[in-house]
């Protein structure tokens, strides 16, 4: 009874222990990640589903570390968001993006670049500022730019939020909303924030057209959105039924493994040709 309470507990908190140790760790690699360049983007095509043509290209961070290899964000963003270090990881995301989007006009490509940027990033980093050098820099142009925010990450401190992206949109930068449905709040902030494009989040997308639940959510964001004049993107799309439904009900673009996943430049241009 007692001791096996008491050895529960224990292991509990070694356990509790342990992930403190891995966080700490992970955190000072992350560190001196930053510092080495060990950061990648990847890019994944954005399409035009009725003349299948690739319009833009979201910009989806990797961490080459050295010792474990190929690190996907979903293990350490959410880490980087914690501890801070999303802001420097953040304007380094901007700037290569940007860059790389320049190479890619001056090529001859007409591409968008989408850029993601944390809850975090938007609170405490001036990011108008940083786009505003990060274009100068770099000659990429605002109409270019696309910035995907989380609803979550707008909802947080909204009045600011509101000013900061009419200050955004106000010099040609388009606004984006990722993840869309699967917030709490989907209505109200759609009147008073100033968006371009919603992009319907994937868990929706994914048993279309076969769950009638699904479909019928997908309809209502497709008309919903059109109506409010947004354009609609679906991610996670991997089956051409799945871009036949999206079309036939107004979808205007789709990204997902159905024409790639993510890939280094050199593969992306590939597709380009
Ligand atoms: P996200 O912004 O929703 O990006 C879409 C994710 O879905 C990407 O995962 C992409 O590889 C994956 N995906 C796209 N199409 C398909 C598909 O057809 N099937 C499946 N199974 N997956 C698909 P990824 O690259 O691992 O990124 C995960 C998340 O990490 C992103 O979700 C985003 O929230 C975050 N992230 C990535 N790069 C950055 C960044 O530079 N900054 C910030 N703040 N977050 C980032
Ligand atoms: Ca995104
Ligand atoms: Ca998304
Ligand atoms: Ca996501």
């Amino acid at each position: 009874g007692k001791k096996d309470k008491r050895g529960g507990i224990s292991y509990y908190s070694d356990e509790l222990t342990e992930l403190a140790k891995k966080h700490i760790e992970l955190a000072t690699r992350l560190r001196r990640a930053i510092e080495h360049s060990e950061f990648e983007l990847y890019y994944q095509p954005q399409v035009h589903i009725k003349s299948k043509r690739i319009v833009g290209a979201e910009a989806l961070i990797r961490w080459n570390d050295p010792i474990h290899g190929l690190i996907s964000p979903n293990d350490f963003i959410p880490l980087a968001e914690e501890t801070g270090l999303i802001g420097a990881i953040g304007e380094w995301v901007i700037r290569d993006a940007c860059r790389q989007g320049k190479l890619w006009i001056d090529k001859g490509y007409n591409l968008s670049i989408s850029v993601n940027v944390s809850a975090n990033q938007l609170r405490h980093q001036n990011i108008t500022r940083l786009i505003d050098s990060t274009l100068k820099e770099t000659g990429f142009t605002a109409d270019k730019l696309v910035i995907e925010l989380t609803e979550s990450a707008v909802m947080q401190r909204e009045e600011e939020a509101v000013a900061m992206l009419h200050a955004i949109r106000a010099k040609g930068i388009r606004l984006a909303i990722d993840d869309f449905g699967t917030g709490y709040s989907s209505y109200s902030y759609l009147k008073r924030f100033p968006i371009d494009i919603l992009k319907i989040d994937k868990s929706f997308i994914d048993e279309v057209p076969f769950e009638n639940d699904d479909m019928a959510i997908v309809k209502a964001i497709i008309a919903m959105g059109s109506a409010l004049g947004y354009k609609i993107l679906a991610e996670g799309t991997e089956h051409i039924e799945q871009i036949d439904f999206l079309e036939e009900h107004g979808c205007q673009y789709y990204q997902g493994y159905y024409k790639s996943k993510p890939l280094k430049t050199s593969e992306f241009e590939k597709l380009l040709l």
